[in-house]
């Protein structure tokens, strides 16, 4: 049987473009990891395709998944459901392959307490002024909205502590070199490969004896 994957959490602040990075990442060669798509309520936005980027679903849709216990994480953020979808997480992380979850702070608390063994980073802004920039330029929220996300990111920048790492995106091509170095690293982990080595000990000592 081949070993369970690594459950990566990519998380941090709304609008310090998580989701830029994470389709870089995904657009680049060589990494090996799938990308767990998420569930939400909220409207699609144009060019969003269901299945691709989210899975759109109704409030009620999404209730029902929470009450049969179907989903690792969800958060209500700024008035609507995100969440991840269990069945998927551990399917692929039992077929031995990495899970790369992008989600907000809320969630990723979640997941800390179910999976401490998760790899959590954390992307940070270059500065907040930057950050509400980038919300205000992406056109597709409303001024109160905005005001919003700009408070709850700051909230969010103090959870940066339940993190394993912390990246700045100051240039999307560096912090994607920069994730994708850490989880390459995170497979070398004393503490992630000593059972292997463990086991290649007792087998060995096993086969002398026969
Ligand atoms: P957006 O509406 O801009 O697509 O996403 C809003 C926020 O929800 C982003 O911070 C995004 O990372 C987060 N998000 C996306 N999917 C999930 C999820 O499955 N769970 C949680 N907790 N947050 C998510």
């Amino acid at each position: 049987m081949s070993e369970r994957g690594l459950l990566i959490v990519f998380s941090g602040p709304s609008g310090v473009g998580k989701g830029t990075v994470r389709k870089a990442i995904f657009e680049s060669k060589g990494h090996d990891f799938e990308y767990s798509v998420s569930m939400t309520t909220r409207q699609k936005r144009p060019g969003e395709v269901d299945g691709v980027d989210y899975y759109f679903r109704t409030r009620e849709e999404f209730e029902a998944m929470i009450e049969a216990g179907e989903m690792l994480e969800y958060a209500e953020y700024v008035g609507n459901y995100y969440g991840t979808p269990l069945n998927y997480v551990n399917k692929t992380l039992d077929s031995g392959k990495d899970v790369f979850l992008e989600i907000e702070v809320q969630g990723a608390g979640q997941v800390k307490e179910k999976a401490p063994d998760g790899v959590f980073i954390f992307l940070t802004p270059p500065d907040l002024n930057e950050l509400r920039e980038r919300i205000v330029g992406r056109g597709t929220d409303s001024p109160e909205v905005i005001d919003e996300r700009m408070r709850v990111a700051q909230d969010e920048i103090e959870m940066m502590a339940l993190y394993d790492y912390a990246v700045v995106n100051d240039e999307v091509p560096l912090a994607v070199k920069r994730v994708k170095d850490i989880i390459a690293s995170e497979h070398f982990r004393v503490e992630r490969v000593i059972g292997k080595y463990r086991k290649m000990l007792t087998d060995f000592n096993n086969q002398e004896k026969i």
